[in-house]
């Protein structure tokens, strides 16, 4: 396969935010010999290389001056009939999902409809509905952008957290996922610990379609659909704080909501509550906007540029610190 590299692409059909910005280089990688390949094109022209799946949880501010490695690798492969599945990283995850439930492997369907590719799922460990990626994984591989290598790393060396993982941080931002290994299950066992999964559902011991289908509606109905209005899903992170703090905030906001850690000093607050009290909620600012379903979604009504939705960002942010005293961290990567 010989590599072909485009210039000066937009990316606007390949984010979630639909935002215009170009990429001075561009290739479409659908296997490895084109990823080692491009790998060896940004070294020689010595660029910066940006890893884009489906696009759905970053943010371009600006035009991209380096290489963007667009991962479009295909491909599901059953390893045994216990649901050992390994999964290369272009594939869609939504339609994994359904893949996995048709063949009736089970664990993945409180996780329908979370846009975007396989490869990028174990990257910020994506969770919905009480159900977090971690729970499944056995395997990722990658490939080293410094040096070309294969490594696989196993569930204790994938360092998941809550939305973060070793691919986050450090050497690890130099790592391709290329494929992804979960062990899921031929027994259905539903997991509805997740409240508003619960109060949804009709039945108390509900099919693996019906959580399916539940799910999605869940989502339909609270979030917008990036093919129909750009946005990234949940720009912020829900801030985790400490117990001392969250009493302290109490006294002045009383029905201020939190979740439990695992760390019993520290309680998480939903981002959401926090911006919702600050009046963000549906607010429209010059081109850009917060979704009216959600404060924790900013979207692109149509004419928005980058630097209008993190602009916007960071007011939302500077607005949190000067009410709660709480800093969020975006979830979306900028660029
Ligand atoms: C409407 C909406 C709802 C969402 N709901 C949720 C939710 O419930 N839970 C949740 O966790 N997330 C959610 N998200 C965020 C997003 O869908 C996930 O983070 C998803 O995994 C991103 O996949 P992607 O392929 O679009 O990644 P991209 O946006 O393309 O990339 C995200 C990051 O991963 C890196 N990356 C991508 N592919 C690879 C790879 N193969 N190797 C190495 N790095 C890679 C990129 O460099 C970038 O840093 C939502 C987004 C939207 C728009």
């Amino acid at each position: 396969m010989v590599l072909r590299v485009a210039q000066q692409v937009d990316l606007s059909a390949y984010t979630g935010f639909g935002v215009s910005s170009r990429a001075a280089h561009f290739a479409d990688i659908t296997g490895e010999e084109e990823l080692l390949q491009a790998l060896a094109y940004g070294k020689q022209h010595h660029l910066p290389v940006f890893v884009l799946g489906g696009g759905t949880n970053v943010l371009f501010v600006r035009d991209f001056p380096g290489l963007i490695l667009y991962m479009n690798w295909q491909g599901i492969d059953w390893l045994d009939e216990a649901g050992l599945v390994r999964t290369a990283c272009g594939e869609n995850w939504h339609s994994f999902v359904i893949n996995c439930m048709t063949k009736g492997f089970h664990g993945l369907e409180n996780l329908a409809l979370i846009p975007g590719t396989v490869g990028a799922a174990p990257i910020q460990n994506i969770g919905a509905y009480g159900v977090e990626l971690e729970q499944f994984l056995v395997e990722v591989r990658a490939v080293d952008t410094r040096t070309g290598r294969v490594a696989l790393f196993d569930h204790a060396a994938c360092e998941f957290a809550y939305r973060d993982s070793l691919f986050k941080q450090g050497a690890g931002r130099h790592l391709i996922v290329t494929h992804v290994t979960l062990q899921l299950s031929a027994h259905w066992q539903p997991n509805l610990s997740y409240q508003a999964l619960r109060d949804a559902l009709s039945s108390e011991t509900p099919t693996a379609e019906q959580v399916f289908e539940t799910v999605c509606q869940i989502r339909r109905s609270k979030l917008p659909d990036p093919a129909i209005t750009g946005n990234a899903g949940s720009f912020f992170k829900n801030p985790v704080i400490s117990s001392e703090k969250f009493a302290a905030l109490q006294v002045d906001f009383a029905n201020i909501p939190c979740f439990p850690t695992d760390d019993q000093d520290l309680v998480k607050v939903p981002a959401a509550w926090l911006l919702e009290q600050a009046g963000w909620k549906g607010r429209q600012h010059g081109r850009a906007a917060v979704s009216a379903k959600h404060a924790l979604v900013l979207v692109n009504p149509g004419e928005a540029t980058g630097e209008d939705i993190f602009l916007l960002a960071q007011e939302m942010s500077s607005s949190i610190l000067q009410r709660f005293g709480i800093a969020l961290q975006p979830e979306v990567q900028i660029i």
